[in-house]
Order: C-alpha cells, then sequence, then structure tokens
C-alpha cells in the first residue's frame, strides 16, 4: 500500500509571519478528522497553498523556511505568485465557478485571463502532485479548486488511483455549459477513478454534462473511456459526530452557555441562524420571512429573538459588499420596525466564532434557522443536530441544501415563498416537545451512523471497487504474449482468413458516415494483406454495396455488405437467402415521422433494411426517442419477417434471416483455414464471433461485454496489429 495524498486548495493550517518568524495554526476542519481517521498503513501527505502569496516568502530561505516547518505536520506547499492567485482564486473559482455552480449566473465572469491563471495553477499543483506521488499512492483531490488536475496527474501516471470530491452543487447542464470552458472541466475531472458528489442530483447533473458536452455515456454512474472507467458517485459528507455530541458538555462550553444565558431572558424562544455572508445563503430572504412572521403574529413580539451570525467572505468581491449593505440595512429596518426599548428582535452580528462559542449558540437556539438558496451540503444544520444532546430543538432547512436530502425530517422550505418560511417558524416555535424529539432523535441517529470518517472510507473503497473494475476491463486485453501466440500461428498457417468490419474497427465514427472514406495507410495496410495469396481478406460490414465497392473492393478479396445480405467472392454481388423488402413500405413512414420529431436523426435505406442514425442527435432526446421508436417497431414488425437491432447510434429493421455470422459460416466453409482471425466493434460482430473455431482469433474494439477472446482499445491499434501481420514472416 503506497501512500495516501490529499490535495486541497488550502492546506488545513493558517500560517502568519510576525517578524520575519513563521507561525503555524493547524486547523481541524471536518475534513482533516475524516481523513486522519483513515487507517492507511502508509504514510499521509497534505498538497495545498499554505495560505499566503509568494512577497509573504520572497526569499528562497523564506521558503524553505516555511516547507521545513510544514513538513513536521507531512504538509507540502504550493507556492503561488500573487497575480495567478488573484486571477485563479478570486477570479476563476469565486467569479465564475462560485455564482455559477450556485445558480447565480448574472454574477459570472468569464474573464479569459482568470481561465489561463486557472490553468497554470491546476499544472503548479499538478507539479507538486508529482514531486512525491508513485503509482502505487491514493491521491485524493478536493474541490472546484482543482478540477483539472485529475487529468493532469492522470497523463504523467497512468496507474495512480486518483479520487475527485466535489465539495459544491454541482449545476443542472444547461447552467454547466454556459462556460466558455466546460469541455476543458470535464475532460480534466475525467482523469479520476472515481468522482464524488454530496447528492444524487448533482451527481445526476455532473453525469448528463458528461453526456452534453463532450458525448460519453455511461451505465449506472461508470464511464468507460477505452480501458479507463470512471464512477461517479454520492457520498454525503457527515461531520464529526462525537466531536460535536460531546461538546456541550465540557466546561469551556457550559461557561460561554452560562455568559449567555446572562444576556437572554430565560422565557425567550431564541432563533438563530450561522453562515458566511454569502449570496448563496438566503439571507435577505430569511430576515424578510422574520419580519413577515412578525407582522402576521405580533403576539410573539418580545417573546422572540433571532441570533444571526454572518460570518464576514471574500470581502473584496462587489457582489459580497453589496450584500453586506443589504442585510446590514435590513437587519436595521426590521429592529426600527418591531423593536421596543426592553427588547431587540434580531441580533446581528458581522463576525465569526471559535468552536466553544460556536457550540453554546447552538446549545441555546431553541430553532436553527437557514434559508440557501443553493448549499453544496450545509454543515451547519448537522452541527446543530449533533449538538443537541436532550434532543429537543427544530431544524428549519431550505430545501436547496445538499442537507436537506438527508435530514427530511426538518422543517423543509422553499427559501422564496415568504408566507410558507414565515409559517415554519410558527410551526418550529410551537411544535410539541415529543413531536420535536422523535425528528431530532432520527436525524441524529442517521448523522452518528455516516459521520465524516464513515465518508472517507466509504470514498476509499469506492476506489478501490473501481480499480477492480478497471483490472476486468482489460482482462481480455491483447498482452504482448498473447499478441506473439497470434503472430506465430498466423505465420505458421497456410490459409488465412480474415473477417473485417469496417467502421469504428479500421476507421473512426463520423458524425457523417460518407465522410469515411478510407485513408491511405488503411488502404496500403488492406492491399499489404489481400495481395498475399494465402490470405483471404474480406470486409464484412453493415454498408451498402455501392459504398465497399466504391472504397475497398481493389484492397479485399471478399466483400459482405448491409450485415450478411450481400456476399461478393468474385466479381458479382450475390444474396444468401431469398429475401425480400415489401415490409419496406409499411416502416418507412414511420421512421419519416421519426426523423421529423428529431432534430439531426436521418434514415439509411439499403436493399434490404431501413436504418435510422442518431449520432447527432442530442444525447437526452435520443434515449427517449430511441425507447420510443423501438416500442413503436416491435409492435408493428410481430407479424412480419423483420427484426430490430440496435447499433452503434443506430437502429436497423432487417430481414431476420440475415446477420454477419450467417456470412462468416458461408466464407469458412469454403476453404480449410488454419487462421481465422475476426475484428470487430457493435454486437453486429458478435455474431460473427459466436460462429468462429474455438482456435480462430475473435477481436472486439472498445471495452463493453463480448464473446470475443480479446479486445483491443481503438481502430489504431487494430492497424497496429495489421501492420505486425504483415511484418510478420511467413
Ligand atoms: N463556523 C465557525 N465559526 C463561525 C461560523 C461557522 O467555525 O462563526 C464553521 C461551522 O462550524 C461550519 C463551517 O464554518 O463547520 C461552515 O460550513 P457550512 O457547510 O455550513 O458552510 P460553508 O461556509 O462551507 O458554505
Amino acid at each position: 500500500m503506497g501512500k495516501l495524498i490529499i490535495v486541497s486548495n488550502r492546506l488545513p493550517v493558517t500560517v502568519s509571519k510576525k517578524k520575519s518568524k513563521f507561525s503555524m495554526q493547524p486547523s481541524v476542519g471536518g475534513l482533516v478528522t475524516g481523513v486522519s481517521s483513515l487507517d492507511m498503513s502508509g504514510e499521509q501527505v497534505w498538497i495545498g497553498w499554505p495560505g499566503i502569496t509568494l512577497s509573504g516568502y520572497s526569499t528562497k530561505s523564506d521558503s524553505q523556511e516555511l516547507k521545513d516547518k510544514l513538513s513536521e505536520y507531512n504538509y507540502r506547499p504550493v507556492f503561488l505568485k500573487r497575480n495567478d492567485f488573484e486571477n485563479y482564486y478570486q477570479g476563476f473559482c469565486n467569479e465564475v465557478i462560485w455564482p455559477l455552480f450556485h445558480y447565480f449566473v448574472q454574477y459570472a465572469n468569464y474573464e479569459k485571463s482568470y481561465w489561463d491563471s486557472y490553468k497554470r495553477v491546476n499544472e503548479a499543483f499538478s507539479q507538486a502532485v508529482l514531486e512525491v506521488a508513485k503509482d502505487d499512492d491514493v491521491i485524493w483531490i478536493h474541490d472546484y479548486h482543482l478540477m483539472l488536475l485529475p487529468e493532469l496527474i492522470r497523463k504523467k501516471l497512468p496507474k495512480v488511483k486518483i479520487g475527485f470530491f466535489l465539495h459544491i452543487p454541482f449545476p443542472s447542464s444547461e447552467i454547466f455549459r454556459l462556460i466558455p470552458w466546460c469541455a476543458e472541466i470535464l475532460e480534466g475531472l475525467l482523469g479520476a477513478d472515481l468522482i464524488g458528489f454530496h447528492t444524487f442530483d448533482y451527481a445526476r447533473h455532473f453525469l448528463e454534462s458528461v453526456r452534453r458536452v463532450l458525448g460519453y455515456e455511461h451505465t449506472l454512474g461508470q464511464i468507460t473511456l477505452g480501458n479507463h472507467a470512471v464512477k461517479v458517485d454520492t457520498f454525503p459528507m457527515g461531520i464529526d459526530y462525537s466531536k460535536f455530541s460531546q461538546a456541550p458538555d465540557t466546561k469551556e462550553v457550559q461557561l460561554s452557555i452560562s455568559k449567555l444565558g446572562e444576556n437572554i431572558k430565560e422565557d425567550y424562544k431564541v432563533i438563530l441562524s450561522i453562515d458566511r455572508l454569502d449570496y448563496t445563503k438566503g439571507v435577505p430572504e430569511r430576515l424578510e420571512a422574520f419580519d413577515y412572521f412578525l407582522d402576521k403574529n405580533p403576539s410573539y413580539k418580545g417573546k422572540v429573538i433571532f441570533i444571526v451570525v454572518a460570518v464576514p467572505s471574500r470581502t473584496e468581491v462587489e457582489h459580497y459588499r453589496l450584500l453586506k449593505e443589504q442585510v446590514d440595512n435590513l437587519a436595521g429596518r426590521i429592529n426600527g420596525k418591531h423593536g421596543t426599548i426592553g427588547w431587540t428582535p434580531i441580533w446581528y452580528m458581522y463576525r465569526s466564532f471559535g468552536f466553544d462559542d460556536l457550540i453554546a449558540l447552538y446549545s441555546i437556539a431553541d430553532v436553527l434557522f437557514l434559508t440557501p438558496l443553493r448549499d453544496g451540503m450545509n454543515l451547519v444544520a448537522k452541527e446543530y443536530v449533533a449538538t443537541r444532546k436532550n434532543e429537543d430543538g427544530v431544524l428549519i432547512l431550505g430545501e436547496m441544501a445538499g442537507t436537506a436530502k438527508e435530514l427530511g425530517e426538518a422543517l423543509i422550505i422553499n427559501p422564496n415563498d415568504l408566507q410558507g418560511t414565515a409559517k415554519a417558524l410558527k410551526d418550529a416555535i410551537t411544535m410539541p416537545i415529543q413531536e420535536q424529539k422523535r425528528r431530532m432523535i432520527s436525524m441524529r441517529g442517521r448523522l452518528e451512523r455516516y459521520d465524516v470518517k464513515r465518508w472517507a472510507h466509504d470514498f476509499m473503497d469506492r476506489i478501490g471497487h473501481i480499480k477492480e473494475v478497471q483490472k476486468q476491463l482489460t482482462s481480455k486485453g491483447l498482452s504482448q504474449s498473447r499478441r506473439n501466440k497470434l503472430l506465430q500461428s498466423y505465420s505458421r498457417s497456410k490459409k488465412a482468413l480474415f473477417l473485417l468490419d469496417y467502421d469504428g474497427t479500421l476507421m473512426p465514427f463520423n458524425e457523417r458516415p460518407e465522410k469515411v472514406k478510407p485513408d491511405k495507410e488503411l488502404k496500403d495496410l488492406l492491399g499489404s494483406i489481400s495481395r498475399n495469396s494465402k490470405n483471404n481478406l474480406v470486409i464484412i460490414s453493415g454498408r451498402d454495396r455501392k459504398t465497399l465497392d466504391r472504397w475497398v473492393s481493389n484492397v479485399s478479396n471478399g466483400l459482405v455488405a448491409e450485415h450478411g445480405v450481400w456476399i461478393k467472392e468474385k466479381k458479382s454481388w450475390e444474396t444468401l437467402e431469398m429475401l425480400s423488402d415489401e415490409w419496406k413500405e409499411e416502416i418507412r413512414p414511420i421512421l419519416e415521422v421519426f426523423v421529423d420529431r428529431t432534430p439531426g436523426s436521418f434514415i439509411e435505406e439499403k436493399d434490404f433494411s431501413l436504418v435510422w442514425h442518431f449520432r447527432k442527435v442530442d444525447p437526452a432526446l435520443s434515449i427517449v426517442r430511441v425507447g420510443e421508436l423501438k416500442d413503436v417497431l416491435l409492435h408493428i414488425t410481430a407479424n412480419l419477417n423483420v427484426g430490430v437491432l440496435e447499433g452503434n447510434k443506430v437502429i436497423e429493421v432487417k430481414d431476420t434471416g440475415i446477420n454477419k455470422g450467417k456470412a462468416a459460416m458461408h466464407l469458412m466453409s469454403r476453404e480449410k483455414w488454419d487462421f481465422i482471425i475476426s475484428i470487430g466493434d457493435d454486437w453486429t460482430d458478435e455474431d460473427v464471433y459466436e460462429v468462429l473455431p474455438e482456435w480462430g482469433y475473435s477481436i472486439k474494439v472498445g471495452f463493453g461485454p463480448t464473446k470475443a477472446r480479446f479486445n483491443l482499445p481503438s481502430f489504431r491499434e487494430v492497424r497496429k496489429l495489421l501492420k505486425d501481420i504483415i511484418e510478420t514472416k511467413t
């Protein structure tokens, strides 16, 4: 077992420099607890930005001193230039990703220089990782600052295990693709083996974006790219439950509670909200709802207080400054409107609190009132629940927070619904204690079970699992020894039969099938094989006769068109069976309707089959249409002698008496072959593998399930293999 390398934008430490000496204040956030609980026998290294930019440690000796100090904690700093840091962090992270991923589209600023810095900083992080990483390590990358990092590392260390976890929401694909560099970001992430999100919805949005932007499909959250499988899964991040549930008993917290008690009357109901002052948190909406609540329930005046803790955040960004002004004004206005000499309804604090005071606040609050407009998770909600040892207290939670998916027993509100939110406040304040307990007990149980340690373990287990899947994917790989055997057997043979599919096997796919003419390299390869008198090279394709005649007849010894309808061994085309095409009149109009309703699709008509192509169709729409079309066709074709088959981005309707396997059987029966190789890429080629003798070489291009004995990653490797065959002495 190798090392565990954690990579995050910030190291979990606050570095400061006083009188030319560095001092360190390690911070013990949830992530540190989760990661340090992992039972890894090897060493752990944490890589990240130390929190100050180059001017703070401009001399070499300074940066060395800082490096040495940090290495005591197994931390490795990534030093960033001030300008890069600003453009990457304040620019790309805070002004593009943060607003967009939280659906604040109007705040996004697509500045090219931000993107350039983002790339540069991700490069700098990859250098830092590559200085320490080895193939058997596990690298766990955190959050939206480092989305290009998985691919950058993967390029240099193809075998290493890489996990990526996103701590913020992943938006709907419609929002995500507004980013001019959305494809690069997705490619960057797909370098990982495992990509984790807080909720199922975020994972779903990500998969949809991958499909729409890059065109990669997935099966149950697994995207297969060559022999690299990426798993996308959900891991709702937990908190250090035992720490929070035990905290209220400590002397320090008790002291803080009694100090707070001196200022809060016994009979006050205390409503609390705590968050960074961020436009995603819905603070103005919350204050408005409280105002409305007092308007509608004047009997509560003088009986409730609302403690609003707003932690200063990103104060250098314009939108945050405006928000601060708005909240200051609102709090002032509401207090002015409802307050009396002896009672101030809103206790507004623009500051942050340390751990003990925070727990004290959680402990005295009858209601925790959180109304984020969008929030990846919201740990404050979980922390509140964990500290409620007496199992009382009510949580009001906006439905757009990731946490709402887990804490269904909270009073879930829509933060834009002023009346509904105010009503939830009333329900919370008047909720009977048994009801409070029923809800709280169930939420506490869940948070205790799936705490941050379990979260981290779960994530690590899944990385191990996806590596196993990848091993299986490559188990049919044409290793050197297998390849040597194949070449030996060819070299000893006297009569060799080549059954080669065309599209996807010898040529890559193109949106326009008519563009896939053979290039010079391919023609040379096929020509060399087919000119050797011991070989019989047959292109066995779904294409029509004319196309095959035009493109490959002079570099092959035989052709099979339309998946086995037509066969040409010498000069003329022949059919193997008596076929009819009368059924076409019934099927064509149906396909035409689907073409009209499905932009990007088209019909290809062959002698004994009709093909509906959907490669250019919006992937999400194509799933729906394929389902519909198959339904309609299966119904109609039930009493015709035709079958409906799904191929690579096509639905084909053809006579049931035909398949490539039958054509292959016919060709195999013509001679006494002592070497047969069949290479293909989709389900139509499976019929050929099936009829091959056991000693025959069947090879599938791609890594899906197959009856073929071996696989190759792409048409390029097929060409390499053919080249090796040509160069084999016979
Ligand atoms: N927090 C704190 N002091 C404060 C307010 C908040 O230490 O005065 C901590 C809180 O305990 C929680 C974190 O800040 O762990 C906020 O996390 P959350 O997921 O709620 O929001 P984020 O700021 O990450 O959007």
